[in-house]
């Protein structure tokens, strides 16, 4: 097994194509082609945690955040992220980040963090647009069956808890071939009507090359005619933050106890507790003063996440509890997350949860 396939289960699970502009996933040191001889997984790639991959004998390391964020000028060894990759370079490790891939995952970060707190009808709470596409085609009546079990087959025409979504119109398909023409059906320099099926489908845009590999190996004419177009709806599988709710409503200061307890952190950060009973909740692993606006709008009584600012807390104005648990606390299952999901993949070597607490930030 080489760092391509590792990175392929990977890409099943998170694809890389619905990270944010600003991030730098994907493969940030070695050589795709190398052959793995194991794999550690971390939430931040240091010296440390490279020097553990070198003793455990792991060559490719799966880190959430990405140990080259802003670009690097020089490679001398004054920084700590010069010395890591200088580090890996020489030992031949491989570094993959994930970072907002997982983010934005359905099954990622923040369904991990709601199953933590055993919440229950788990939504996206700021779903990606831009991301879904339709494809419409047109086939002979008699191939649209095999062409419409073909493109489902390629993940086509999934819609929330729905699979094999399709609208299909029958019409008149006219075309004339040229002379360097060779039709399936009819004769090059006449007149061809025909009747025809168009097939409508949406897909996750990452899907498109094999979409489009699909249509055109099953699809019998020598031309396929095909429009894709990019939609502007809210994608219900990928995007960031989630919103879900708690089996019992708890009261606004027991709430936090448990959400401390059950997120393992020293401490908890949180703007007034209102006199409510807290039932919706809204996570956002990390930085999540963005989503402050979304969890209000979407009913949450309280927002689980990390970073805020002096000023954040008080745009809680009375309408939301905000609570901030820790960046390192909010990520901090997605370690073993990602090894429990790459050991049912992978089975040939071994997939190791890093010892090391990379959390730069010490509590008294
Ligand atoms: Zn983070």
């Amino acid at each position: 097994m080489i760092v391509q396939d590792v990175i392929n289960h990977l890409h099943d699970l998170a694809p890389l194509a619905y990270a944010e502009d600003f991030d730098n996933v994907g493969l940030l040191v070695g050589d795709k082609n190398q052959k793995v001889t194991g794999v550690l997984v971390t939430l931040d790639t240091l010296e440390v945690v490279v020097d553990e991959a070198i003793e455990k004998e792991c060559n490719l390391i799966v880190s959430f955040h990405p140990i080259i964020f802003k670009g690097l000028k020089k490679l001398n060894g004054k920084t700590y992220v010069e010395r890591v990759v200088i580090k890996a370079i020489k030992n031949d490790i491989a570094i993959f980040s994930i970072h907002t891939a997982l983010d934005n995952a359905i099954n990622g970060v923040n369904s991990i963090i709601c199953d933590q707190l055993g919440l229950k009808n788990k939504e996206i709470l700021i779903p990606q647009t831009d991301t879904i596409k339709k494809l419409q085609t047109y086939v002979p009546k008699a191939n649209a069956p095999e062409l419409r079990q073909a493109l489902f087959a390629a993940g086509g025409g999934s819609i929330g808890n729905y699979e094999s979504c399709s609208f299909n119109s029958e019409g008149e398909g006219t075309y004339l071939g040229t002379e360097d023409s060779n039709p399936v059906i009819g004769k090059k320099g006449e007149l061809q009507i025909e009747k025809e099926v168009a097939i409508s489908i949406t897909f996750q845009k990452h899907l498109e090359p094999i979409i489009l590999n699909t249509l055109f190996k099953t699809h019998p004419y020598e031309e396929v005619a095909y429009e894709i177009v990019a939609l502007d709806n809210n994608n219900q599988h990928i995007g960031i933050g989630m919103i879900g709710e708690l089996q019992e409503e708890m009261e606004a200061e027991a709430c936090l106890k448990f959400i401390k307890s059950q997120m393992n952190t020293h401490c908890v950060r949180h703007s007034n507790l209102l006199n409510k009973p807290i039932k919706r909740i809204a996570v956002l692993g990390g930085s999540g003063s963005f989503a402050i606006p979304a969890a209000k709008a979407s009913g949450a009584d309280l927002l689980v996440t990390a970073d805020l600012k002096y000023h954040d807390f008080f745009s809680a104005e009375n309408s939301i509890i905000l609570a901030d648990i820790g960046h390192y606390e909010s990520e901090q299952f997605t370690k073993s997350f990602l090894v429990d999901y790459l050991s049912k993949k992978i089975t040939n070597f071994a997939i190791i949860l890093s010892k090391t607490n990379t959390n730069p930030v010490k509590y008294l």
